[in-house]
């Protein structure tokens, strides 16, 4: 069965292939951003680039972080099209642990930042493209 890219209508013979042109140029849709570097947003291609980042220039923060924290399964939560990378890469769910700690550390990272290109309220709003998240999300629940 085909897949069309929803961006530009591009055909692929699998799912596999339709997300290797989501990774890459033009579109760049699976984009995550480093959530401890404080001084501009920094975004990677694909999660296993930050984790080689964050491995190297944030050993500090790692301490009791789990491997899979960096699975592309919770690395939703710190993408930066939400609703792109859904539709390729099941999230974790809302109430995992690694996905609150995930949303916890985005918002903590969201305040300190001055150079970024999503808000606070954008965050939230991409990350309610998770469906296991409470009916009545209220701004409280997001962590
Ligand atoms: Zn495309
Ligand atoms: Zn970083």
């Amino acid at each position: 069965m085909l897949e069309t890219c929803w961006l530009c209508n591009k055909s692929y013979n699998s799912k596999r292939e339709l997300k290797n042109h989501m990774i890459s140029a033009p579109h760049f849709r699976l984009v995550v951003i480093c959530p401890w570097c404080y001084h501009e947003e920094r975004t990677f291609k694909r999660v296993i680039d930050l984790k080689n980042h964050c491995k190297r220039h944030h050993s500090d923060y790692l301490n009791g972080v789990p491997e899979e924290f960096f699975s592309e399964n919770n690395a939703f939560w710190l993408s930066l099209y939400p609703q792109d990378y859904k539709r390729l890469i099941r999230s974790t769910k809302w109430h995992d642990p690694l996905a609150i700690r995930a949303r916890v550390i985005v918002l903590e990272w969201v305040r300190k930042i001055t150079r970024y290109t999503r808000s606070k309220s954008e965050w939230l709003q991409g990350w309610e493209a998770d469906e296991s998240g409470p009916a009545d999300q209220s701004h409280d629940e997001y962590i």
